[in-house]
């Protein structure tokens, strides 16, 4: 047998990737997972990090997808209590908001029905109600608010879970970062990537029975590069931009809800984290380099303008801000062009009996969104679909939680670097240590630049960096 065919190829390590990979792996179907950058470096870890049916959505009638997201958030509570956790949710209402009171209670009603009475039910406070539970939200005009549950969700880390728990599964199944797709070819009934090494530039060609392209906002991007499959756009790609707040500057218990003053009509969420608080998002075209997209200064400021209308007396300014990022929604395209209004419906595309491309949808969703594709591929090699797999609990250990600096002992460093495959300084910071910039490092000891000086031949035994790229890291 061809050590380099494999009876499946999926081009894109984001959560959608990730969790189809699982699923064949989880069916015994030896899969090989490629990703450009590192796994999840892309749209799977600069969401909002809620497992959400979405309350907005209500307002465009998506029934189906607040019905299906929903009842996905409340599977993953319960597999995964240890990356999902519930949280109460307050949505304040002013005397100038769109929707009174009692519009309000109805759509949380109708929310809770849609989960199939599983959520946490909803409450309606008063002013002072309100008040009581967020004082330092604004008192003027406050004509009570709406409490309802979602879920927050360690994005990467769930994505590296599946990535991970994929080949306990499958011994032979594959994941390979800063691997990217080249080419690609169908010749009789076989597919030809031709893949290239980001870090070396070695090229490598593989083939596969099948292929599933999980390319994310990248879809169009990538696929018009091959000739053979005469692709067409089909995304409306849309910007979104978070800011990481000090916490001691808005000391919040619980997340909010606040509405936009755009005619949009948008939601800006508040969300407490353990050491920092989650501020947004926003929604804009763009047309910078997908791989490379910042955050702006209109959008800084519109999203510190709401936050200081919602919460006065903070007075939250540039300084507050800890670090930002942003990512592009891979929505696809329907007849309008209105971005908010569009909907996180997923598609799947067939160029060819065996080659699928998947757009679109939400991180809530992944798990239901590929179940199409692997139902197709089980049924080809006549494997029985078993939907129930993919609702085992994660066998994979990752390494993460305790790398918030306080306990990052040099073993438990060895098994991050040995197991999880960072391929690059950055990776290692950004991702696997959870530490988006120096100014979170909260090591009791040392500082960051001498702790990892100092274990500099740790790991260049897994990768390269010098004693300058540490020190001279944000
Ligand atoms: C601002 C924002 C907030 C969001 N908030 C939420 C939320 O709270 N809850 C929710 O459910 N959803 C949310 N979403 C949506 C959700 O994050 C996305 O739907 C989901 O992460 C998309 O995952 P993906 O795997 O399709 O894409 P990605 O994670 O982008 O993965 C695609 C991968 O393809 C790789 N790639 C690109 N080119 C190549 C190539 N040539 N070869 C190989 N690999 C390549 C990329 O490196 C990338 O890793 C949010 C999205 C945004 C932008």
């Amino acid at each position: 047998m061809n050590p380099n065919h494999y009876p499946d190829i999926i081009v894109g390590g984001g959560i959608v990737g990730a969790g189809i990979y699982r699923d064949l792996s989880l069916h015994g179907i030896p899969t090989l997972l490629i990703d450009k950058k590192d796994f999840t470096s892309q749209t799977s870890e600069r969401s909002s990090k809620m497992l959400h049916g979405g309350i907005r959505y209500l307002e465009n009638l998506d029934f189906q997808l607040i019905f299906e997201a929903l009842h996905e958030k409340n599977l993953w509570l319960k597999i995964a209590p240890e990356l999902a956790q519930e949280r109460e949710f307050i949505l304040p209402v002013y005397e100038n908001s769109k929707r009174p009171v009692w519009q309000l209670a109805i759509g949380l009603f109708l929310y809770d029905l849609l989960s199939g009475f599983k959520n946490k039910p909803f409450k309606i406070l008063s002013p002072k109600q309100t008040l009581d539970l967020e004082p330092t939200l604004n008192p003027q005009g406050l004509k009570g608010a709406g409490v309802y549950a979602d879920a927050i969700v360690e994005d990467a880390l769930m994505t590296l879970h599946c990535i991970f728990d994929a080949k306990k599964h499958c011994e032979k199944s594959k994941a390979l970062n800063y691997t990217s797709l080249q080419n690609f070819e169908k010749k009789d009934d076989i597919f030809h990537l031709e893949l290239k090494n980001e870090l070396t530039n070695e090229s490598l060609t593989v083939t596969a029975d099948h292929v599933v392209f999980a390319l994310g906002p990248f879809t169009d991007q990538v696929l018009k590069n091959f000739h053979q499959l005469h692709w067409q756009d089909v995304l409306l790609p849309s910007k979104g931009s978070h800011l990481w707040i000090k916490k001691e500057k808005l000391p919040l218990d619980r997340p909010l809800v606040i509405t936009s003053h755009d005619k949009e009509d948008r939601v800006i969420f508040v969300i407490p984290h353990a050491d920092k608080v989650l501020v947004g998002t926003t929604e804009l075209k763009t047309k910078e380099n997908f791989f490379d997209v910042k955050i702006s200064k209109d959008e800084i400021h519109y999203l510190l303008r709401h936050l200081n209308d919602y919460f006065p007396k903070a007075q939250i300014t540039e300084d507050d801000i800890l670090s930002s990022f942003s990512g592009i929604r891979p929505l696809v395209k329907e007849d309008g062009d209105n971005l908010g209004k569009t909907s996180r419906e997923h598609k799947i595309y067939r160029p060819y009996a065996k080659a699928f491309v998947i757009a679109g949808g939400k991180y809530t969703t992944f798990r239901t969104m590929g179940q199409e594709i692997t139902r197709t591929i089980c049924l080809n090699y006549r494997i029985p679909y078993n939907h129930e797999l993919s609702l085992e609990k994660f066998q994979s250990k990752i390494h993460f939680k305790p790398l918030h600096g306080e306990q990052l002992s040099d073993t438990a460093l060895i098994n991050i670097l040995r197991d999880e495959s960072p391929k690059t300084f950055e990776d290692l910071i950004k991702r696997r240590l959870a530490l988006p910039t120096k100014k979170l490092w909260r090591h009791k000891e040392e500082s960051f630049d001498i702790f990892f000086s100092k274990r500099l031949n740790l790991i260049n035994q897994y990768f390269h960096c010098t004693k300058e790229e540490i020190e001279q890291y944000p």
